[in-house]
């Protein structure tokens, strides 16, 4: 809190909306017709509670499908392995951070970046336009279908990071920690900088806090129409011509990706 703590506004320009939409394409896929319900909370969420640290879950923006909520554990995380990077020393600190989540919504990391949900690379976020301020991270989402071992069709999502080369020391960790945040579904930011997601970076990142997990304890509380069935709203499975996949069963139907939206920076 004091006035020489120095911290640098996550992204380019102010961000009290939180969002930006980059594109806004029409969406098949989201329509009337498919249920928006809760889904049961992971049990490492549903045994949390410090009722009495607070949340600020009304910082939280809503798409229109519902919260940004994964319902399928483990959520399957890739990041990058990079040449550049011979001793990994990025990669290492990227998956030390984002672990720090797995104690509350389990995670897996997967060396496959196409079936993955949250995809972590290094690289620089794209400049904005009028905007010459370079960014240390941007988290987007698209949306997708996929089609179960079962053949019905699901409403997803899966996330792609962005983190800038140009960060170094504490704030790798805690760009990514940050980031991360958002693409389980934190989507917003808390006006108070002890949070992970605080909207601007402070010299002393902090961990995850009890105003962090409870936050995304109630975000998991709510309802959305991401992996719920969408048949009704979309045709039969057959119509999405795509075999079944592995193991895992997993199968993105990349034509239907009908939405980007970023956050930060
Ligand atoms: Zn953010």
């Amino acid at each position: 809190m004091g006035a020489q703590r120095r911290f640098r506004v996550w992204g380019a320009g102010l961000l009290a909306a939180g969002l930006v939409v980059a594109f806004s394409l029409r969406s098949p896929a989201v329509d009337g017709g498919i249920p928006s319900r809760p889904h049961p909370l992971p049990p490492t969420l549903e045994q949390w509670g410090d009722p009495t640290a607070g949340d600020y879950f009304d910082e939280i923006e809503v798409p229109p499908f519902g919260y940004l909520i994964w319902s399928r554990w483990p959520v399957r995380v890739y990041v990058e392995r990079r040449e550049d990077d011979p001793s990994q020393n990025w990669r290492e600190t990227v998956l030390a951070a984002v672990m720090e989540w797995d104690a509350y919504v389990p995670l897996e990391i997967t060396g496959d970046r196409d079936r993955a949900d949250i995809r972590i690379f290094r690289r620089r976020p794209p400049l904005k336009p009028g905007h010459l301020r370079a960014r240390s991270g941007e988290t987007r989402y698209r949306l997708l279908t996929r089609t179960t071992e079962t053949g019905s069709r699901l409403l997803t999502h899966q996330f792609t990071i962005l983190l800038s080369p140009t960060q170094t020391g504490p704030y790798v960790a805690s760009v990514a920690r940050h980031e991360f945040g958002h693409a389980l579904g934190i989507w917003g930011h808390s006006p108070e900088e002890t949070d992970v997601m605080y909207f601007a970076q402070v010299r002393e990142p902090p961990p995850i806090s009890p105003r962090d997990v409870n936050t995304l304890r109630r975000i998991y509380q709510q309802p959305t129409q991401l992996g719920w069935p969408l048949a009704s709203a979309d045709g039969p499975p057959s119509e999405s011509g795509s075999a079944l996949g592995d193991a895992t069963s997993m199968n993105f139907d990349r034509r239907r990706t009908p939405k980007v939206y970023k956050i930060d920076r």
